[in-house]
């Protein structure tokens, strides 16, 4: 079960390089989560504490994974991943069991990170109808906020938490010594867009034609993730052709049907 519900990866091997548009959202997380691992004198020389926790929330698909990634890799650290959602789901009984055994697996593995995605499954505003599913979330939820309360923010494991849904967040979990750090990682501007389709196509073979200015103002309201399908949907009409290059056309062509099928379909992630 450990095995499932975690997944450890030894530096990720994501760069600060392949994350467009958040530069802001980056300063900030250098500050709160990679120097305390790198250069924690730093915060000794001032007398401060770094954060406990540190939670990202926006939109699906924005890069709250990446960014915990990149972290990770440059601290040299092992990223140690646990979903909210499949410990409701999957791990129906064994939730509070499986967070303690993620957070000693962190402890284990330091300098290390430790990615919480989907939090709001099991912090979510706390239920008092009873049924055994909320139950069981609640004790999940309660071992969480014991294991952060017994959590030392000087030492080299960090804790990055990431949600979609802020606004179902139980109030607990934002207080002094929890995730008291709140980052918010917004839909790209589009000057954002610009750069995350640059680094999406760096090594593809694209035609002289290609306009990233006229594209970034065309993917108005796109994320991270569906401009990085938008590219991989080019690469393919070219590849359907037998082509060799991807032209402006290719890239028009592919942001009309993702969001053509993004109309169709549910939204990204919910
Ligand atoms: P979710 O809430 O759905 O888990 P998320 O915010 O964690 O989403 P990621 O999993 O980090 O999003 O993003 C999915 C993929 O989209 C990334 O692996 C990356 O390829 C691309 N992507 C997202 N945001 C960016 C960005 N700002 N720069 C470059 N690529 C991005």
């Amino acid at each position: 079960v450990r095995a499932q519900v975690m997944e450890l990866i030894n530096s990720p091997g994501i760069d600060y390089d392949m994350i467009g548009g958040l530069d802001d959202v980056l300063t900030e997380v250098i500050e709160s989560v990679e120097l305390p691992l790198t250069e924690p004198e730093l915060f000794e020389n001032i007398g401060i504490e770094p954060p406990t926790g540190v939670l990202l929330h926006g939109a699906p698909g924005t890069g709250k994974t990446l960014i915990a990634k990149a972290v990770a890799s440059r601290a040299q650290a092992t990223f140690v991943r646990m979903s909210g959602s499949d410990l409701i789901q999957k791990f129906v009984g064994e939730g509070a069991r499986l967070v303690k055994d993620v957070f000693q697996m962190a402890r284990d593995k330091a300098p290390s990170i430790l990615f919480i995605d989907e939090i709001d499954a099991v912090g979510g505003m706390r239920t008092h109808d009873g049924t055994t599913g909320s139950a069981e979330v609640n004790r999940t939820m309660l071992q969480l906020l014991a294991e952060m309360d017994g959590f030392d923010a000087t030492r080299d494991v960090k804790i990055i938490a990431a949600t979609n849904r802020i606004d179902l967040l139980d109030p607990a979990l934002l207080r002094p010594g929890r995730f008291d750090r709140v980052i918010e990682v917004p839909i790209p501007d589009e000057k954002g867009r610009a750069e995350i389709l640059k680094i999406h196509t760096r090594k593809m073979n694209l035609d002289s034609d290609v306009d990233f200015d006229k594209l970034a103002r065309l993917t108005d309201g796109l994320s991270g993730a569906d401009l990085k399908v938008v590219t991989k949907e080019a690469g393919m009409f070219v590849l359907r052709r037998r082509g060799d290059k991807i032209t402006m056309k290719d890239l028009m062509e592919a942001y009309e049907k993702v969001v053509t099928e993004e109309d169709t379909s549910t939204p990204h992630g919910m």
